[in-house]
Parts: structure tokens; sequence; C-alpha cells
């Protein structure tokens, strides 16, 4: 049987509709999963009977981007009591306004730029969640770009000039908040950071970050090792999952990650759980 704490449906960026992503973890063995869409509980909440039929352990998780160093960073979420995540829920729903809000800015921008693209084509497609990757999937299929990174490295990422800020939650918030609510946070896929991650880790620690996502499929295993021995230093626990995004991101696999380069050992669900209930 295999473990993925990190996953996502098209409810937000993903292609895979809850019961497809249940699908494919029936399929491929896997048999604890953990949901964490981007800044929603809209995949893993239409997940939960798909699961309980076909025998999966569904772990309630979400991927917040908050700002870190002034740069957009994702932050990991894990709940295993969910019955008492209404103010949580709550909170949520303020990073889906000004996630509008800059989806609506961005089109305009792009418009800007030349580009013949509408708020509500981008729209159609982010269900619960409209993001960046949707935008870059519009620019290749009308022509603008041939590969969704080169959308991205030319008009959408930090550095380009279709970027617009967006008004995202601070980190040791976000931390703060998943801490509130019960939950374990962690630090997503640390290889992406834009800062070091060593000299940034007390502050967050310090804030509340209580785990490191040390298994991902962007790590190499030597990056593994080295976010295993910082989690044993400062005390995290560890969390992994391939981020699996369906075709969004073809070359990861649900539970093997990159070519198989991923194994979350069961450890880490019986720590998860010890710490969070
Ligand atoms: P958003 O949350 O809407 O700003 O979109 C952020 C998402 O876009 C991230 O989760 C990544 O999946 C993707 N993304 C951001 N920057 C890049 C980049 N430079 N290259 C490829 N994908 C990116
Ligand atoms: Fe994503
Ligand atoms: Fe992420
Ligand atoms: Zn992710």
């Amino acid at each position: 049987m295999l473990i993925d704490l990190h996953s996502h449906t098209n409810e937000s960026d993903g292609s895979d509709s809850p019961s497809e992503l249940i699908d494919i973890a029936r399929r491929t063995q896997v048999g604890i999963l953990a949901i964490t869409d981007h800044d929603t509980f809209a995949g893993y909440d239409r997940a939960l009977s798909a699961a309980r039929d076909a025998g999966i352990e569904l772990i309630c998780g979400i991927e917040i981007s908050a700002k870190l160093q002034g740069h957009s960073s994702h932050l990991l979420g894990y709940f295993t009591k969910t019955d008492e995540l209404s103010g949580f829920r709550e909170w949520i729903k303020q990073l889906q306004v000004s996630r509008r809000e800059r989806n609506v800015r961005l089109a305009a921008r792009l418009r800007e730029l030349g580009m013949n693209i509408t708020i509500e084509e981008a729209e159609a497609r982010g269900r619960a969640l409209t993001g960046r990757p949707h935008f870059a999937q519009i620019l290749v299929e009308k022509g603008y770009a041939p590969t969704m990174q080169r959308a991205f490295d030319d008009y959408l990422d930090e550095s380009a000039p279709g970027y617009v800020y967006r008004n995202e939650p601070e980190f040791f918030d976000a931390v703060q908040k998943i801490r509130q609510a019960g939950g374990v946070a962690s630090l997503a896929h640390p290889i992406r950071l834009k800062c070091d991650v060593q000299p940034a880790l007390p502050e967050m620690v310090e804030s509340g970050l209580n785990a490191i996502e040390a298994y991902h499929s962007d790590h190499s295993p030597e990056d593994t090792q080295l976010y295993l021995s910082l989690a044993n230093r400062y005390g995290l626990l560890r969390t992994g999952g391939s981020d699996f995004h369906g075709t969004t991101k073809p070359d990861v696999e649900l539970g093997t990650g990159r070519g198989g380069n991923l194994h979350v050992p069961r450890e880490v669900v019986h720590e998860l759980k010890a710490a969070s209930s």
C-alpha cells in the first residue's frame, strides 16, 4: 500500500475530478491519500464519499499560498479532526476573494499586453479556485506561448511582465491559522523556496510551523536527507507526497512521484495522527 499526502483535484489546478482522483488512487494502490488543493477544501469535501466506497483513507489537507520574505510560498495544512474547521473555512473564503480580485487584474494586464483573454474564460476552468496555471493553459491554447512553462517564464512568473500582485496572507499568520484550527502546518516542497531554508527555519518554527515536506517529487535523495535532518534538528514532523496534478503535470504519478522517486513511509502518517489528535 502506498501513501501520498500531497495531491490536487480540478477544484484547484489539478486535472482530475475528486472522484477520478480517488479512482486513480485505487488503481495505483494508494491507500492513504491527502487532498491538498490550493486554498480550498472543495476537492476533499467532494471526494469523501468516493474514498469511503473505495476503502481509501482520505486525509483532509490544504495548500495555502502565503508571502514569505516578499515571495509567494506554499504551506500545507493537515487536519485529522474535521468537525472543528468552521473558523478556518471562513478564513479561507477571504483568500478566495483576494484571488478573484487578483485574477480580474491579471486578465486585464494580459489584455494590455495584447492578448485576447477574459476572466470568464479562466474562471470557467478553475471551479473552486482559479489560479495562474489556468491562465497559462489558455495562453498555450491560444498560441501565445508554446508550453505552460514558457507561459509562466514569459508572462506569468513573478519576474515576468504579466505578473500582478496578489494580497496573500503572511506566512506566519497562515501557520498560526492552521495550528489554531488543530492542524499540522508543513513547509511545502522546501526545494522551491526562494530563500535559503536553513536560516529561515528557526523563525518559522517559533511561529508554530511543526512539519516539513521532506518527501516530494521535486526532491533528490540528497534533498530529502537534508530535510529529514532539519526535521530532526528542529523537532518537526515529516510529511510527503507527489504533488500530483494529473495531466497538468504529466510526469508526476500519484503515490510514486517522478519515475518512482517518491516513497512516503508509514510512520509519517502515524506521527501526523499522533500530533493532531
Ligand atoms: P497562483 O496561486 O494562482 O498565483 O498560481 C501559483 C501556481 O502557479 C503555483 O502553485 C505553481 O503551480 C504555478 N507557478 C507559479 N510560478 C511558476 C513558474 N515560474 N513556473 C511554473 N509554474 C509556476
Ligand atoms: Fe498547483
Ligand atoms: Fe505547491
Ligand atoms: Zn501542490
